[in-house]
């Protein structure tokens, strides 16, 4: 019996195939806090993919699940059924195992480009298909395109010849890997509806299973500049990201991270190349260097390598199959990276310790900027964003430089200055201590 009588009198048109089920039933049956039956929930999937159903009705549906949820019976069949709506990429053929990172998206986030390369130098093979960024927070192909030559997309067999040959590869991923996510994606972006848990795990971990690795590593972060503010949102999502790879043969593992202050000193995409390139060269931040080696540790653990990932980046191979991965694509990694037309230094109002740079005001600063896009179809420019200067726990002088934007376009300079100012804060005493790594799910 319908939830709705109105319902009773729906047309057979109204339904979709030999399915007894209905779009406006669905979105009452979830909006009243109901569970949705498997096969609904396939022929939902496969229905929005093929555009049987409409964009609104999606976004409402979208909305009933972020205040309803789904349980994890329900989480795994809509995980399933995105998975089905494209290819499955299967790298067990490989020589080496297959090792994928995932992070939940932070701001200064160039970590897959050090450990890529570093875990490939160990001897796993590194499968990264990647996005381009949204929002405040970057995308790995929007760093790697500034550098002059190199390009994201590959074929399915030269994605594996380069897995074979060079061990590790960032790539776009190809438009038959979970086309449903691709467009439910994009309609939760400018629907209100990303902050999901369920819409959150099944979109990453749909794509993650879809692109066939053995193993994975989650970097969930949590703090300003991430989707989950709160250690406690952060715990929930590892929980279920790591339940779900599990359930489909993936040994899986997740790190809550700390990204209430940006990653390193740079968030903009060329800023961030030579940041990462300073870390394979052995110098870089701090926090850049633990968290890839608290990453790598976990994704060669995974792999069965007993090889310490420290003395992997201190020999300078994993600089070696950076070299290579950039070559192999296109790319000259002794180019010199863009750099903005324009720049503007921001200077301490007052003497003190930093004790917080805010990570999402950092973030959408350098977005401001130019490093970042509204929507999707938006260029980027290659050498917008923000270096930091100074780090949380640094003391300083009034009168120091704090940190200098960047932009081929002066006129956003104002805009972002807006923002990022009451970004840092000085104070008298020390800066809490706040561990990069914040906990493990396994
Ligand atoms: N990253 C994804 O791939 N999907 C989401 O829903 C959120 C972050």
């Amino acid at each position: 019996m319908s939830l709705n009588p109105r319902l009773e009198n729906l047309d057979a048109d109204d339904q979709t195939g030999d399915m007894p089920y209905n779009a406006v039933e669905t979105i009452i049956r979830k909006r009243e806090g109901d569970r949705l039956d498997d096969d609904q929930i396939r022929w939902l999937i496969d229905a929005y993919t093929k555009g049987g159903i409409a964009d609104e009705q999606m976004s409402a549906l979208a909305m009933a699940v972020l205040f309803q949820g789904l349980d994890d019976h329900e989480l795994s069949v809509w995980t399933d059924a995105m998975i089905q709506s494209g290819e499955r990429l299967d790298f067990t053929g490989l020589s080496r195992f297959a090792v994928d990172k995932h992070s939940t998206g932070g701001v200064g986030d160039k970590i897959t480009l050090i450990l890529a390369p570093l875990v490939a130098a160990c001897g796993a093979a590194v499968p990264q298909l990647s996005g381009r960024g949204l929002g405040h927070t970057g995308g790995t192909l929007d760093k790697m395109e500034a550098i002059p030559g190199w390009h994201a997309d590959l074929t399915d067999d030269e994605m594996r010849h380069q897995l074979e040959t060079v061990g590790a590869v960032i790539c776009a991923a190809g438009a038959d890997l979970c086309p449903a996510d691709k467009k439910l994606y994009a309609l939760r972006d400018v629907t209100g509806t990303v902050e999901s848990i369920p819409l959150i795990c099944s979109s990453i971990m749909s794509k993650k299973i879809a692109e066939g690795a053995s193993g994975l590593v989650l970097d969930v972060k949590v703090g300003s500049g991430a989707f989950m503010k709160t250690l406690e949102r952060a715990r929930e999502l590892a929980t279920r990201l790591v339940s779900l790879g599990k359930a489909a043969d993936v040994a899986t593992v997740a790190l809550l991270t700390d990204m209430s202050t940006p990653l390193g000193m740079t968030a903009g995409n060329a800023l961030e190349v030579a940041e990462a390139v300073e870390v394979l060269a052995g110098g870089g931040p701090a926090d850049v260097v633990e968290l890839t080696l608290a990453l790598a540790r976990e994704m060669t653990a995974l792999a069965g390598l007993d090889v310490d990932p420290a003395d992997v980046l201190a020999s300078g191979q994993a600089m070696d199959k950076w070299r290579a991965m950039v070559r192999a694509q296109g790319g000259d990694p002794n180019a010199t990276l863009p750099v903005a037309r324009y720049s503007e230094a921001l200077f301490a109002p007052v003497t003190g310790c930093i004790t917080s740079i805010d990570a999402y005001d950092v973030g959408v600063a350098a977005w401001r900027l130019g490093a970042g896009r509204a929507r999707k179809e938006d260029p980027v420019q290659a050498g917008a964003g923000v270096l930091l200067h100074a780090k949380p726990g640094d003391h300083v002088t009034q009168g120091d430089v704090l940190m200098t934007l960047h932009t081929d376009t002066p006129e956003r300079l104002d805009d972002a200055k807006a923002i990022i100012t009451g970004a840092v804060t000085i104070g008298d005493g020390p800066a809490p201590a706040r561990p990069m790594v914040l906990d493990r799910i396994a």
